[in-house]
């Protein structure tokens, strides 16, 4: 008997990723191995505990699974020790604060129209309620990381932990100064590298891992992999690690997950993973470019790595929001984003955030990111609901020709 309900919704969901440009900086399409992987018969097995250490019988094979997972994060990080087994990057970060911080314990960690993390001390999310975050911004000027502005905040802060890593930030991210500014006023250094995850991987942004106690990531951006989270860290602190996630805020690992995170960091080590990050970063300069000849001020001025954020209420006057609504009928998914110094709630918005990583993946380079830059530019100057809708048909003849899963 089949659930004839769900799996409508499913088909329909499958055809809207196919129909739709999407532009979401944090989302990808995985490979076909990566979803056979995620939806194999690993789902069926209790294993809590690690690989040669269960509190179940029977783990012969995910224990070569989590293993062989865990010897690939580490080979391809350079990392000295990694769990692989958190079930998202919020319980990445998570895992990470309850190993080395009590409730209370002074943390420094980017404000989020900053460009940060809601687990990096947002009052709304678990981090902010139980630890005393205190908030680092960007520079107003530059709308950069100020390096000295915040050595100079944690020489008075002293806090036991910093948090650098960032969800809408366009910019490399100097780890060294990071890992320099941490270990002089005495704290950790943790880095969420989620977004760029798949850059550090082949060397296309520098890596946090010799610079950082902690490195929390998730699997699912830049890296195109199952959702999930992994945390790296120094060979010290890893007991203190695997306890924090196990018993400490988990149960059983999910199995099926850990293997397709294994098959997607195999592919990460391949070349073409490499020519892939390339090409997303070759893509987003389409879009940079595109938007700045429209006369569209982007934060910081451009972009280093797969997003930009684009001031739509500096430029147009428009609100994320709205732009958000006109893309989305012309078919082109983004999201409506905070922009440093924000003004409106965050349900509003001044600002854009677009990623190339998702379409990159299907197989989109600069000749499709012309197009596309070309339909946002116009939805967004138009600013006009059945304009927006008209573009949609050109959008599907152009989606429909790209599979709507990684080309590997
Ligand atoms: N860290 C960063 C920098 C992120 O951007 C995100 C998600 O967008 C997370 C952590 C949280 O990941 P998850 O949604 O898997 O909990």
């Amino acid at each position: 008997m089949r659930d004839n309900e769900m799996f409508d919704i499913i088909a329909q969901e499958e055809q809207r990723q196919l129909d739709n440009v999407e532009l979401i900086a944090s989302e990808n399409f995985v490979s076909r191995e990566v979803r056979e992987a995620q939806g194999s018969v690993l789902t069926n097995k209790y294993a809590e505990g690690l690989p040669g250490h269960r509190y179940y019988g029977g783990c012969v094979n995910v224990d070569k699974a989590e293993q062989l997972t865990k010897d690939r994060a580490m080979k391809l990080f350079g990392a000295e020790f990694v769990n692989v087994q958190p079930h998202s990057g919020a319980q990445a970060n998570m895992a990470v604060y309850n190993a080395i911080l009590q409730p209370g314990d002074v943390v420094m960690g980017m404000n989020l129209t900053s460009g940060g993390h809601l687990t990096h001390g947002s009052g709304v999310n678990f981090s902010g309620k139980l630890y005393h975050f205190i908030e680092y911004n960007v520079n107003k000027e530059t709308e950069l990381i100020d390096y000295d502005e915040l050595e100079h905040m944690a020489m008075i802060i002293k806090p036991k932990l910093i948090v650098a890593g960032a969800s809408a930030y366009p910019r490399i991210i100097d780890f060294k100064r990071f890992g320099e500014i941490a270990h002089k006023c005495g704290a950790y250094l943790m880095v969420d590298m989620a977004h760029i995850a798949g850059l550090v991987a082949c060397g296309l942004h520098p890596s946090p891992i010799p610079y950082a106690d902690f490195v929390t990531t998730t699997t699912h951006k830049t890296l195109r992999g199952p959702r999930g989270g992994m945390v790296f860290c120094k060979e010290e602190f890893g007991k203190k690690l695997n306890s924090s996630v196990f018993p400490g805020l988990q149960g059983g690992p999910l199995e099926h997950v850990i293997a397709a995170k294994g098959v997607c960091l195999y592919e990460a080590m391949q070349p073409s993973f490499k020519e892939y990050m390339e090409q997303t970063l070759k893509n987003v300069q389409v879009m940079v470019k595109g938007f700045q000849e429209a006369g569209y001020r982007l934060v910081s001025g451009g972009s280093d790595n797969h997003l930009l954020l684009v001031d739509l209420k500096g430029s147009k006057g428009m609100t994320g929001k709205r732009g958000e609504y006109l893309l989305d009928l012309a078919g082109i998914t983004v999201n409506k984003n905070t922009i440093p110094f924000e003004t409106e709630k965050p349900f509003v918005t001044s600002g854009l955030r677009i990623g190339a990583a998702a379409m990159t993946s299907r197989g989109f380079k600069e000749a499709e990111f012309e197009k596309v830059i070309h339909w946002i530019v116009d939805v967004l100057d138009h600013d006009d609901e059945d304009y927006a809708k008209s573009v949609r048909k050109e959008v599907v003849a152009l989606t429909r020709q790209f599979p709507a899963e990684a080309q590997i």
